[in-house]
């Protein structure tokens, strides 16, 4: 018989929770939580950077007739008279009604249709207009010149874009060209962001003692914003426990992800870690990592919502949203590349290494070589914001005992583009 009470926590769920975990052990068990969110319908102008839903086949070949690529004169290419009787003009946009044979040619512009009996297009430099007729001075027109054929650009049924695909302005403008509209995209992740800690205070108010302002909450919906998120809600709530569990009751409720930032360290009053634990109908499924910053990171489900504790340090909750969140937010909407791309970088400098896999906000540029260097921003307190500013990457510097030095190979996960010169 035990003694242990039968609410007590089971310590070996307890020892299991607390394992620390490599982050990429962590990223398999987010995965496996997952669920793929549901297409939409939209208006094409609605879509600019939506993820598209479902492949997109085009209905119809395009150009749908055959077209001239220049301002010039329809001709018969084998047609040898030194000069043609021009019997009408075609504008973009309409079809006359005239034959080209030999000895005769329609006035042409970009973008017209290519009237019956015409196989070419001579350009209009290349002619010189007498009274009602054209001199061209072509020799050997050859048949197709200047015509973009039917289907040239796309063909009837080819695959023009996949699902999964972010509706840029080459993507968007070739929907519209499909006439594809309204066009199916995934629903945009909802998501509610808190900041809890007694400290904090909003930008715009004063300090009192010991207070310092919310700045997660700012940062956070930042990137949720460029992600393409619906933010449902982002508040702040002070360390008490009625309040949180309200609020994650409500929320888990409504949204896809809900992020808090603060209250997962060791700390009496780090009420998030302790709240999900115990909530009953809350699972936590790892809480930490060999993760620098964000080792106590705290990951839970209610249904299929998602929760997130960050650690409340301002580079620790950004670097375990670029690290966690983003890849998350993409895949459920579908996306095929949902990784920052990672490139091997030269160090510019010697780099201590921690027990855990680090990742320093990383200056990241080509030099005089074209290759890429890396440095990083200065000190890497997880309190310094100030080092994420002008970050473009951020070096994955594994653990060992040993520090890297200068000239050695990391990896550099890129949040922009390396700068140059
Ligand atoms: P915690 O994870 O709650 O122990 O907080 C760790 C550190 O991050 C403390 O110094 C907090 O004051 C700070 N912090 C927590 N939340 C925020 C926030 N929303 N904005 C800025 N700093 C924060
Ligand atoms: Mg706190």
């Amino acid at each position: 018989m035990s003694n242990i009470p039968s609410n007590a926590p089971d310590p070996n769920a307890t020892r299991e929770l607390d394992r620390m975990r490599p982050p990429q052990e962590a990223r398999t068990i987010i995965d496996s939580k997952i669920t793929r969110l549901p297409a939409e319908s939209i208006p094409l102008a609605a879509a600019p950077w939506r993820i598209l839903a479902a492949d997109l086949m085009a209905p119809e070949d395009h150009p749908p007739f055959a077209a001239s690529t220049m301002d010039g004169y329809a001709v018969f290419a084998d047609d040898s008279s030194p000069w043609r009787e021009i019997i009408g003009e075609q504008n973009a946009g309409h079809v006359i009604d005239a034959e080209v044979t030999d000895g005769y040619t329609v006035r042409i512009m970009t973008g017209a249709p290519v009237p019956r009996g015409a196989n070419a297009v001579v350009p209009v430099e290349a002619t010189e207009l007498a009274e009602d007729h054209v001199v061209i001075h072509q020799e050997d027109v050859q048949p197709g010149a200047n015509i973009r054929p039917v289907g040239s650009d796309v063909r009837k049924g080819d695959l023009v874009l996949s699902a999964g695909t972010i509706l840029g302005p080459a993507e968007i403008g070739l929907a519209a060209n499909m006439g594809i509209n309204p066009v199916s995209v995934s629903r945009r992740p909802r998501v509610s962001v808190l900041s809890t800690g007694d400290e904090l205070v909003e930008p715009g108010q004063l300090l009192g003692p010991g207070q310092i302002r919310d700045s997660n909450r700012f940062s956070l919906c930042a990137a949720l914003q460029a992600d393409g998120c619906e933010i449902t809600f982002a508040g702040q709530a002070p360390d008490r426990r009625d309040e949180l569990e309200a609020f994650l009751d409500q929320r888990l409720a409504t949204d896809d992800i809900v992020i808090t930032s603060g209250g997962v360290s060791m700390g009496e009053l780090d009420l998030v870690k302790a709240i999900l634990f115990d909530s009953p109908d809350i699972q936590v499924h790892f809480r930490r990592l060999y993760l620098k910053p964000g080792k106590p990171l705290n990951f839970a489900t209610r249904g299929d919502a998602l929760l997130f504790g960050l650690p409340g340090n301002p580079v620790s909750s950004l670097v375990t949203y670029e690290v966690f969140i983003r890849p998350t937010l993409r895949q459920m909407m579908g996306m095929r590349d949902i990784d920052r791309p990672r490139v091997p970088v030269m160090l510019q400098h010697d780099v201590q290494a921690s027990d855990r896999i680090e990742f320093q906000r990383g200056i990241v540029s080509v030099n005089v070589e074209g290759r890429l260097v890396a440095r990083n921003s200065g000190k890497q307190q997880s309190s310094r914001l100030a080092s994420f500013v002008g970050a473009n990457a951020l070096l994955v510097i594994p653990p060992r005992e040993s520090p890297y030095v200068a000239g050695d190979t990391v990896q550099a996960m890129m949040l922009g583009a390396p700068f140059t010169g």
